[in-house]
């Protein structure tokens, strides 16, 4: 799972094929495949969730636990083959 991350208004959305932006409309992105994603704004970033291990996480967590599980997730270089960057926001 791929999520469109802006650093200035701190928004984390999960992108869908359909076109999503953060509340500050710094950025926005968008999956064009299963693979490939587009994002536009120079400040976007894209992050990986990695959905083998929230599935584990929902199995792990526990009300009594005052932190619960950890997941993985990570960030996109931006010469990324699965990250299209269109640069500005139009
Ligand atoms: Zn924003």
């Amino acid at each position: 799972m791929k999520l469109l991350f802006c650093p200035d208004c701190g928004d984390v959305v999960q992108l869908r094929s359909a076109i999503r932006s953060c509340s500050c409309k710094a950025v926005e992105g968008r999956y064009v495949n299963d693979q490939l994603v587009e994002v536009t704004g120079e400040r976007a970033e894209v992050l990986g969730m990695d959905s083998y291990s929230i599935q584990a996480g929902l199995t792990l967590v526990d009300v009594s636990e005052k932190r619960g599980p950890t997941i993985v997730a990570w960030m996109f270089p931006h010469g990324a083959e699965h990250v299209r960057r269109l640069g500005r926001k139009r």
